[in-house]
Parts: C-alpha cells; structure tokens; sequence
C-alpha cells in the first residue's frame, strides 16, 4: 500500500500549485478580510490594472467565472445591436461545453466546424464554408492552451463583418506574434477557474477587449445592468468577482510566465522521453509562445486500454473530452449531426498530468509508464 502511494502520480495537485504562495496569499486574505469591503473594491481594481498591462489591452472587466464572460460578451454585443436571436456564431466542434453554452443562453446559434488534427484546434481552412447570412461571429478556442489565430481568420473576420470572440479559458499567457491571447480579436472571455493555468481559489473570470463600448456594456450586465446604483440600463445578471479572488489572482499573476514556462518544459520532456509507436503525440508549435500547455493531450487508438494500464502504473490521467458537445443530452437537436474527427477525438484524446509543480521523477515514472504499453 505504501509503495503503491509512493509512485502515484496524481493528474493536478492544486495544493502543491498554491503552497507556493501560502504566505502571500494568506496575508491578502487576512488584508480583505480585516477590510469590511468584499465586492467591487481595491483588489478588483487594482486586477484590473494589473492584468490590462499583462496583456497590453486597454479595457479588462472582471466577472463571476470563464461561462460568464462568453455570455457577457455576446449578451454585450446583442445589446449594441450587433447580433440578435437566432444569429449564427461559428465556433469548434471539439471545444469544451461552455463554449457552446454561452452562443445558446443568449439565444444565439453555434454552428460547429472540425477541429485540425495536427493542433486539435478549429480548422480555419474550413470555416468560410460554415458562413451563412446570419453568421455574426466566429468564436475560436485556444484549446489545451494552444493559440487558435491565423492571418487568414483575421481575414475572413473583416471580409464578413465577423467580430472574433476568442475563449481564452485555457491559454492565459501565450503569446502570438507579439501579442498576447485575449488580445487578438474583438474580445475574449477567460476563465480563472482554479485548475486553469492561471487560477483563483474558487471561480473567476474576465472580459478583455478593445472595444471600450462593448467594455461599458459588459461592466453594467455584469451588475445588475446597473452602472449608477438602483438605476437599471439592463437585464442584468449578478457576475462579480470576489474581492478575495482579485486579491488572490494578483498575486498568482506575478508568478504566470514562470509557471507557464515550467508546463512548457514538461511538454519537451514528455515530447522527446515518450517514443511509443502506438501514440501521437501533440505537435509543437514554433515559435512556442504559442502554447502554455494547460493540457498536454496524446492520440492512441486504443485510448481506453492507455488509460487502464497508465491507472495501473499509478498515472493518473482525465479525457478532455469523452463526450463532444453536439453528442451531448442537453443538446438533443444536434444529434443527427457528425462531425468524424471531433468524434475520433473524443475516442482517442488522454491527458497527461502536467503542471508547474510536477516534479522530475514523476515526470520520468510518466514517461516509463506510457513508454510500457503495448
Ligand atoms: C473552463 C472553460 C470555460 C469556462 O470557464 P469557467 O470559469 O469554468 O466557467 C470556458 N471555455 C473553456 C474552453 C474552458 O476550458
């Protein structure tokens, strides 16, 4: 039994992530607390300043989670008159639900497109054959912390009058052509959800954007579409962020572009230690800014069995996703659809543990572990 503890490998150990800065995070608690003051306060102002200059954008809205900020955003864009109920927003068949939730809470259409294999991210070559009359906006996912951005989806974006919304849930930090995810499109929704690369202790989330009216719109939603205390503009929601959180993320925020720099690390570990025939590995990207490894996710036929055996060797590892979103319950009129390679994905995706905090053994019992199936 000991033994068997002392080689498990454990998917993410949030404990270990966070005791990292357990002094510092208990004294801002300790700072909020003694405050009287928890809500719409110093620490989510000074977030807000603080992640504006991370990411060189000029408007950062703080909100209650990572769905809330995709739902502000178009609820936002519905409330300018730029989109209206039953207007199409195209976006990844392979992404997380959330995605899909936030396009049909506002009453709006998703219309999934394939993923490419080589990135698992939204294949762009395929999305001007999605577009339609009433196609609004195109949503990509920076999925496993990979960018999804090209040249050519900016272009197809202006040619079409396309606002890109990008979910930047899984990327915070990574880096396109000098410019940082969340940055690259007309707004982006993130997630500070406490397993994503930069997470809070508890749920948070944001909006970055460009547009300062979509900003002041969103701001006012996110309060009870109030801007002016007891005066209502909107039918807003209540998506605040706790003080406790904004004090939390500022002090995580610090440590960011190291923590991603270590995931980027145990990716190339994993990249040149796993040599398994029967497994693909993910591709990286050049430059590899481009990628802050949320998830580092491999392909195997026999996926399933992989899962068993690294189980077995005391790897812990999760299916990001078994089940796609148009395969889904809660989405039974979009069964009759297919969608072979997002299919194949959710047949063949395993996620390794990776993490800031992973040490060198363990990494080395992962890759002995994978390297042993046959
Ligand atoms: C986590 C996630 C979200 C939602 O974030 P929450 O903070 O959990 O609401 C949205 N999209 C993607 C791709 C995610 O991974």
């Amino acid at each position: 039994m000991f033994q068997q503890h002392q080689n498990q490998v454990r998917f993410l150990d949030l404990a270990s992530v966070n005791s990292r800065y357990s002094e510092d995070l208990k004294l801002i608690a300790a700072e909020i607390i003694e405050s009287g003051w928890y809500l719409l306060g110093e620490q989510n102002n000074l977030l807000q300043t603080d992640l504006s200059a991370y990411l060189k954008s000029p408007n950062v809205v703080l909100c209650a989670n990572g769905l809330d900020a995709l739902r502000l955003i178009l609820r936002g864009y519905i409330e300018l008159g730029h989109m209206k109920a039953g207007d199409e927003v195209i976006v990844p068949a392979n992404t997380y639900i959330a995605s899909i939730l936030a396009i049909t809470d506002n009453g709006l259409v998703p219309v999934l497109v394939e993923p490419d294999l080589a990135t698992n991210n939204l294949d762009i070559s395929k999305v001007e054959r999605a577009l339609t009359p009433r196609t609004r906006a195109i949503m990509p996912v920076h999925l496993y912390g990979r960018i999804c951005y090209s040249d050519e989806l900016d272009r197809i974006a202006k040619a079409n009058k396309l606002k890109v919304i990008e979910d930047n849930a899984q990327a915070f930090g990574a880096v396109w052509q000098g410019r940082r995810s969340g940055t690259l499109g007309d707004a982006a929704g993130f997630s500070f959800y406490p397993g994503k690369n930069l997470g809070a202790l508890g749920d948070a989330g944001a909006v970055a954007t460009n547009d300062e009216e979509l900003a002041s719109v969103v701001r006012s939603i996110a309060n009870y579409g109030s801007s002016k205390k007891y005066y209502n503009d909107y039918q807003g929601l209540n998506s605040r962020m706790d003080e406790l959180q904004a004090g939390f993320l500022r002090i995580k925020l610090k440590h960011i572009d190291a923590e991603n720099e270590q995931r980027r690390n145990v990716a190339k570990a994993f990249s040149t230690g796993i040599t398994n025939s029967c497994i693909a590995l993910p591709e990286h990207p050049t430059p590899e800014t481009e990628h802050v490894w949320h998830l580092y996710v491999v392909r195997c036929e026999r996926r399933d069995a992989l899962q068993t055996h690294l189980k077995n060797n005391g790897v812990e590892t999760l299916i990001h996703y078994p089940v796609p979103p148009h395969r889904q319950r809660a989405y039974s009129q979009m069964s009759h659809m297919t969608f072979p390679l997002t299919e194949r994905l959710s047949d063949e995706v395993l996620s390794l543990p990776i993490s800031p905090v992973i040490s060198q053994r363990d990494i080395q019992l992962v890759i002995e572990a994978v390297n042993s199936f046959r």
